[in-house]
């Protein structure tokens, strides 16, 4: 798998396993065209599977925050139905949203929607 990609997916893996929500079973799978992406796909239990794509040309911070937020997205679809979908769960709004991936000071971090403080960086979730 692309390295780039791998080190972003790494950081965002950390996050689900710190927290205790589904994991992806993630395949090496370059799916999408173009020299200046890579892309994995992201496999479900029950057989279904989305892709996952990161700009090369992007940031580090960047391009973790775009992966953060495509793993965020399959989490979701994972937990509805069955459970509270907002992932990662805001500490300050609990019943409410959830985090939001952005960047700030050039690191890559969930940030409250509402008030847009940051909470954690992506990657140390607890
Ligand atoms: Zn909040």
């Amino acid at each position: 798998m692309n390295e780039v990609l791998e080190q972003a997916l790494d950081l965002v893996l950390r996050d689900i396993r710190s927290t205790g929500v589904p994991e992806p079973d993630v395949r090496d799978d370059d799916w999408a065209d173009g020299e200046h992406s890579a892309s994995a796909f992201l496999w479900s239990r029950d057989g279904s599977g989305v892709g996952v794509r990161v700009d090369l040309a992007a940031s580090e911070a960047d391009r973790v925050a775009q992966v953060a937020d495509q793993i965020q997205e399959w989490v979701i679809q994972e937990l509805w139905g069955h459970a509270a979908t907002n992932w990662p769960r805001c500490p300050d709004h609990p019943d409410g949203h959830p985090l939001q991936a952005s960047t700030r000071d050039r690191s890559a971090v969930w940030v409250c929607p509402a008030e847009g403080i940051p909470v954690s960086p992506v990657g140390s979730l607890r």
